[in-house]
């Protein structure tokens, strides 16, 4: 999905669950980990995680539009934006926004601590755990890997 492809999708949001126009930035983050999105008070923009935008990830991407899109309603009409807030909680659930951002296994990637690398394809694998090597190939081309990390 593109920057604006995102951007129409957050104004047809808007338009059809909050009855008003979304009128400032969107940005995409390609470095956000685990928070699907954020609201920026001091310029009104919303900048959305960039794993949300495969495909396979709509409804999740949906879910957070709607939570970003609450805060910045609330906050332009200057009402309770907050999480804590009641405006902010009864607004929330009109619309359907998720309350927290949906495990889509971002955190588990967090814990890799094994590199291994294809000697043949140059495909690099992490995992979790460690592989042992004797019995395990490359999944996609049968070659040897060797660790990269830890060393
Ligand atoms: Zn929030
Ligand atoms: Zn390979």
């Amino acid at each position: 999905m593109t920057q604006q492809e995102l951007a129409q999708l957050v104004q047809e949001i808007s338009l059809s669950f909050f009855d008003q126009k979304f009128s400032h930035q969107v940005k995409i983050n390609y470095r956000m980990t685990t928070t699907g999105g954020r609201y920026h008070l001091n310029d009104h923009h919303l900048e959305i995680n960039a794993h949300f935008l495969l495909p396979q990830y709509h409804d999740e991407l949906i879910g957070i539009i709607k939570h970003e899109l609450t805060h910045y309603h609330l906050h332009l009409a200057g009402k309770g934006y907050r999480h804590c807030d009641s405006d902010f909680k009864t607004l929330l659930n009109q619309v359907g926004g998720y309350r927290y951002t949906p495990d889509i296994g971002l955190r588990r990637t967090k814990k890799v601590r094994y590199i291994y690398l294809c000697q043949y394809c140059g495909q690099k694998f992490r995992r979790v755990r460690r592989i042992n090597l004797r019995r395990y190939v490359c999944g996609i081309c049968g070659g040897k890997l060797v660790q990269l990390a830890p060393k």
